[in-house]
This record gives C-alpha cells, sequence and structure tokens, in this order.
C-alpha cells in the first residue's frame, strides 16, 4: 500500500469515529429528552393533593397509600402528583 492510500484510510477512519461518536450523543440526547417529556406528561394528567383531598393519616388506619392500588413504592402514586407518604390517604383510595 502506497503512502497515499494509507493517508486516506486514517482520514476515513477518523471520520468514521467522529460521526459515530456525534451520532452516538446525538441518539443519547434524543432518548434523554424523550424521558424527561414521558415523565412531565404523566405528571401533568395527576392530580394535585389538594384535588384529591390527600392527608397523611395516624398509623392506626387501614386505609393508608401503603395498601393502595395506585401507589408505587416507597412514596410515589400513580394519579397524585408530588411524593406521598406510604401513611397518606386520598379521596381516590382504591383497594
Ligand atoms: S390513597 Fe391511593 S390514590 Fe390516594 S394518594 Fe394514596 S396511593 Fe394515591
Amino acid at each position: 500500500m502506497n503512502r497515499g492510500m494509507r493517508l486516506l484510510k486514517s482520514v476515513a477512519a477518523i471520520h468514521r469515529r467522529r460521526f459515530l461518536r456525534r451520532s452516538f450523543g446525538g441518539l443519547v440526547g434524543v432518548l434523554a429528552a424523550s424521558v424527561r417529556d414521558a415523565a412531565k406528561a404523566q405528571n401533568d394528567f395527576k392530580m394535585t393533593k389538594k384535588q384529591a383531598g390527600y392527608i397523611v393519616r395516624q398509623k392506626s388506619s387501614t386505609e393508608i397509600c401503603a395498601q393502595c392500588i395506585f401507589f408505587i413504592a416507597p412514596n410515589d402514586c400513580s394519579i397524585v402528583r408530588g411524593p406521598v407518604s406510604p401513611q397518606g390517604w386520598c379521596k381516590y383510595y382504591g383497594d
């Protein structure tokens, strides 16, 4: 292989690496934005605690977030916004 061909191959390899690096970076950025948008959209449809009549109950109560079908451990809810306490409750409690 002559010197010109070797130079051409090394330039092509540099461009290929740069292209792959930039493509991968762009893909990671798009995926991160999608995850962020999905989380925001999910939060937008949730009710506020005030709308749901959310309260934190005494430990002796049986209807608590920790027993609710909408509870997501350790402290989230699929229909009410923000962190909820496992000892919480709202009018949409479901068992
Ligand atoms: S009672 Fe259920 S629906 Fe209400 S805040 Fe707790 S987990 Fe969510």
